[in-house]
């Protein structure tokens, strides 16, 4: 059985086909600048080791995007099907699912309905996934298609830690609540590593460092708390989001500035976090980088960002009583030593012995990072968001 995972954004479309036999990626790509100036089409033949690279194609829209990346699929020299029918059904990352969702579901028109109606949660979001679903409906009406949620993992929060402290009226009526997002990630890393530390009620500390970043405590195999909201905003430090900040301070800066609700909305999510306060970049290797030149405001920025992401662990280790494993993951957590160093410093009262030599080795793969007589482990664990949406395709339709 092959899936065809899609990740449809507003202006690209990710996509990933993934052979369940023995869960190996045949082929993946993305479709960039979709419907703006120069669309750049990259692929991938995972099995022939062939590529096309940043190749400009026309792309008018999400439909002639699809058609383009089903013909490759089937074409004679880049292809790894001979045909549509090889593809057994598709798989679509949503955001978000609001309070109708808690696991993955197959599509009908009853799933297109909900998601309209939530997509005024994330509206950045959920209508470019829609649209990847409704254009993959009409090209192949035969197919099923099922939708993977960013939020349904978290779905098992008590109303203790989804509800905020705003009049009840505002989540009764506008469903104004946490929901956590990164959910497919956090269901696959805590999966991972109940499986290393042989258990499978453990209390595993996610921590999804990437451009957008996220953490959750999971215990038993079930979300206790995260700390992205009721939109992807909130939490800690990112790329460019500020995370979790005084709303009050919106407001002032909005008045000072004289900024419209949508310029606060943009400086928060685009102009803020590592960019806002380092200046120069959003990437943590370029912040880096201007920390060992000697920039302040990298070092500011840089520390805010391990800061943050420590107290999170501590409120967390307190939301489970405890903790068994902290596990890094994402492009920060994954490639960051330095990062994780700082932020595992301090941390010994829980347990925690850190094996610093350990952690500058580049090994790749799901490494343990903590000493062997540590009573927390710790574990840099490589993500694998498109194999999720791929088993949980296969598990709705096989
Ligand atoms: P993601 O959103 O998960 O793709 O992660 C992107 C982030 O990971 C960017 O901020 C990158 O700078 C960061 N990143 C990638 N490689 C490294 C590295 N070797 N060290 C530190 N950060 C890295």
């Amino acid at each position: 059985m092959k899936v065809l995972v899609i990740n449809s954004g507003s202006s690209s479309l990710k996509f990933e086909l993934v052979d369940m036999t023995n869960e190996k990626t045949l082929a993946k790509g993305i479709c960039e600048r979709i419907g703006i100036a120069d669309p750049i089409f990259t692929y991938k033949n995972l099995v022939k080791g062939t590529k096309i690279d940043k190749q400009q194609v026309p792309m008018e829209d999400h439909s002639v995007a699809i058609d383009l990346v089903l013909k490759t699929l089937q074409d004679k020299e880049n292809g790894v099907i001979s045909g549509v029918d090889e593809i057994d059904a598709i798989g679509h990352r949503v955001v978000h699912g609001g309070e109708y969702y808690d696991d993955s579901v197959v599509v009908d028109d009853q799933v297109i309905k909900n998601l309209e109606e939530v997509a005024a949660l994330a509206p950045l979001h959920n209508p470019a996934n829609i649209m990847g679903i409704k254009v993959m409906r009409k090209l192949l009406p035969d197919k099923k298609n099922v939708v993977v949620f960013d939020t349904a993992f978290h779905q098992s929060m008590k109303p203790e830690a989804y509800m905020y402290a705003l009049p009840y009226e505002d989540y009764k009526e506008l469903k104004v609540r946490k929901y956590g997002f990164h959910g497919t990630s956090h269901k696959y890393v805590s999966e991972t590593v109940a499986e290393l530390l042989g258990k499978k009620d453990a209390k595993i500390i996610v921590c999804h460092l990437g451009n957008g970043a996220s953490i959750s405590a999971v215990k038993n195999g079930k979300v206790v708390d995260t700390s992205m909201g009721m939109t992807p905003l909130a939490g800690i430090m990112m790329g460019t989001r500020t995370g979790d900040t005084d709303p009050a301070a919106a407001f002032y800066v909005m008045e000072k500035r004289g900024l419209s609700l949508k310029e606060i909305d943009t400086r928060m999510n685009k102009k803020s976090g590592i960019l806002g306060v380092y200046g120069k970049s959003s990437d943590f290797r370029d912040l880096e980088e201007g920390m060992e030149a000697g920039d302040e405001r990298a070092k500011l920025a840089y520390d805010m960002f391990c800061y943050r992401v420590k107290l999170y662990i501590g409120a967390y280790a307190a939301a489970m009583d405890g903790v068994d494993a902290i596990a890094f993951t994402g492009g920060i957590g994954e490639n960051g030593a330095d990062p994780r160093e700082t932020i595992c410093e301090g941390l010994g009262y829980l347990g925690l012995k850190f094996d610093n030599a350990k952690n500058k080795e580049r090994i790749s793969g799901n490494v343990e990072l903590s000493t062997p007589d540590s009573k927390v482990k710790v574990y840099k664990i490589e993500t694998a968001e498109e194999l999720v949406i791929a088993r949980d395709t296969y598990r709705l339709t096989k």
